[in-house]
């Protein structure tokens, strides 16, 4: 039987994924039931084998095993493995993003910045080892002391979702590394492949610098998979990244077993249009915001909060920069917008689309899908659509490239319509007055955990807090202090004296 195009494309795609995860020193998978696909055609990449119960309970035993021994090695030690990592995700930043795009369907230019924030991260973690500072208090009590201080952990699950299928992974790991923790990875069934070549990297960062590399799993499969790390009392920490359903199923289990949870969720940002705002640099920030990633970033801008005033011109101005969008094969140069990563968003997108026009919405351009390389991949043009008013679709996250237009006559209702959602990952405003930029980042401005004035909702650097409130899940990972997520606090009080004097002055016999 002759090959189809499509079949021979996906064909070379599969091939250069072996030799990619060949040249980055993985074994080979053994074939199984989970099939990594390629968006981008939509073909199989690679068959893999799912882990079952056992399996998964034999990797955090593995974890849990290797940690005793791993948390009595001084921070800036471990940070020898994260170092050396660092080195290798240098050494093979190409190859990595190369399967990222594969695998995700990230453009090369976003792919290879997803590596590059790994690196960044990897830096950051290495810093920190020297920095996991305790506090000390003065005391109440004559010849005593007060301090706290901070311990490894435990083992830290991480669950993570496929749009950033590598650099999630990097944030928990790399920080939990460093303070004293093991790691069991369950990467998004949808990208296996790029977790089978970072944890490859990492086991091999371990083995060159001498440390156990059973610190760090990987475990693959779908909830079933995840349910195991969520309920087993080893893990620690919870560390998990996806919807709003994924972290609404997990953290009750968790708690429930009174474990800890960072939960790292869907958002359902917007940014606000003033009329005082530079629109060339509004405009460049809100289409790279809402098209990026062909709109599947967590932080990808969904809602447009533009002033009465000047919404036709920025509406206009939008819509004529999506028309020069290039939409197609992210390995091909020039593309800004990838494929959507599955049937089910498309079709995620086209019911968002049907239901806007049912309440009210118009489309002022994009939504259709753009046949490029055969049935099974999934490319839409990404779309405009004004909005009559904030109604349950707008407030809900539909994880495809669809931009929401708001008209608003006072900043006050802006701010109004910014909060007026579940979610509370990210936002912004664009304007040049500064009475509005400094009350958008007051404790009545904007409710979401990142809140940024003259830049779009994307593209957050490591070094700060990344994380959102309300249904986002109010976890903190990456940057500032979020560190302290992976460790436990103790208070400690040193009685130096030869007194026995007790707290508040309580006279006892
Ligand atoms: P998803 O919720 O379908 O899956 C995410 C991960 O959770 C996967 O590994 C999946 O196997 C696992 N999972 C799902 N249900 C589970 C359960 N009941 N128990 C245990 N594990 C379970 O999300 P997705 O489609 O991969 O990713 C897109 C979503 O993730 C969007 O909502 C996006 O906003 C969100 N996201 C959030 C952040 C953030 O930092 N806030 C970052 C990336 C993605």
């Amino acid at each position: 039987m002759t090959q189809t195009v499509t079949e021979h494309f996906s064909e070379q795609l599969s091939l250069r994924a072996r030799a990619l995860l060949h040249g980055m020193g993985a074994e080979l998978p053994t074939p199984g039931t989970l099939l990594a696909r390629s968006p981008i055609s939509g073909g199989i990449l690679l068959p893999l084998t799912i882990d079952t119960p056992t399996t998964v309970d034999a990797a955090i035993g593995r974890a849990a095993g290797a940690f005793p021994a791993w948390r009595t090695v001084p921070a800036p030690v471990r940070a020898a493995v994260v170092r050396r990592l660092a080195e290798l995700l240098v050494a093979h930043q190409g190859a990595l993003a190369e399967l990222v795009t594969l695998e995700a369907g990230k453009i090369s230019a976003e792919a290879l910045g997803e590596v590059q924030e790994m690196i960044d991260v990897c830096e950051f973690a290495i810093g920190l080892s020297r920095q996991l500072y305790g506090a000390t208090m003065p005391s109440e009590r004559p010849g005593h002391r007060l301090m706290e201080t901070w311990h490894p952990l435990g083992v830290v699950g991480v669950i993570s979702a496929f749009n950033f299928p590598v650099a999630v992974w990097a944030w928990n790991t790399a920080i939990a590394l460093v303070c004293g923790d093991t790691v069991v990875w369950k990467p998004s069934e949808t990208t296996p492949l790029t977790a089978l070549a970072c944890h490859t990297l990492l086991r091999r960062a371990a083995v060159d610098v001498g440390v156990n590399p059973e610190v760090h799993q990987l475990v693959q499969g779908d909830a079933t998979v995840g349910h195991a790390l969520v309920d087993d009392p080893r893990v620690a920490l919870l560390s998990a990244t996806g919807s709003v359903r994924m972290g609404a199923a997990v953290a009750p289990r968790v708690a429930a077993r009174f474990g800890r949870c960072l939960l790292e969720l869907g958002g359902n940002n917007a940014a606000i249009v003033a009329p005082s705002a530079d629109l060339d640099l509004a405009v460049r920030g809100i289409v790279f915001a809402a098209a990026g990633t062909a709109g599947q970033r967590c932080t990808s801008l969904r809602r447009l909060i533009v002033h009465r005033s000047i919404a036709d011109e920025v509406v206009g101005r939008i819509a004529a920069a999506y028309t020069q969008l290039r939409v197609g094969n992210p390995l091909e140069e020039g593309v800004l917008v990838g494929p959507l990563i599955d049937e089910r968003a498309y079709t995620a997108m086209q019911e968002a689309l049907v239901r806007a026009g049912q309440e009210g919405g118009v489309i002022v351009c994009g939504g259709e899908r753009v046949d490029l390389i055969g049935p099974d991949a999934y490319y839409a043009r990404p779309a405009l659509v004004r909005m009559p008013k904030h109604t349950e679709l707008v407030r809900e996250e539909t994880f495809a490239p669809i931009l929401y237009v708001l008209t608003y006559d006072d900043f006050d209702t802006a701010i109004a319509l910014n909060n007026d959602v579940p979610q509370g990952l990210s936002s912004s405003v664009f304007t040049l007055d500064q009475r509005e930029a400094e009350r958008f980042l007051s404790a009545d401005g904007s409710d979401c955990g990142i809140a940024n004035v003259n830049i779009g909702t994307s593209g957050a650097e490591i070094g700060g807090a990344f994380g959102g409130e309300k249904n986002t899940g109010g976890g903190r990972e990456s940057g500032s202090d979020s560190w302290k997520a992976y460790m436990r606090r103790a208070t400690n009080t040193i009685n130096y004296s030869t007194e026995l004097p007790l707290a508040q002055g309580i006279h006892f016999g």
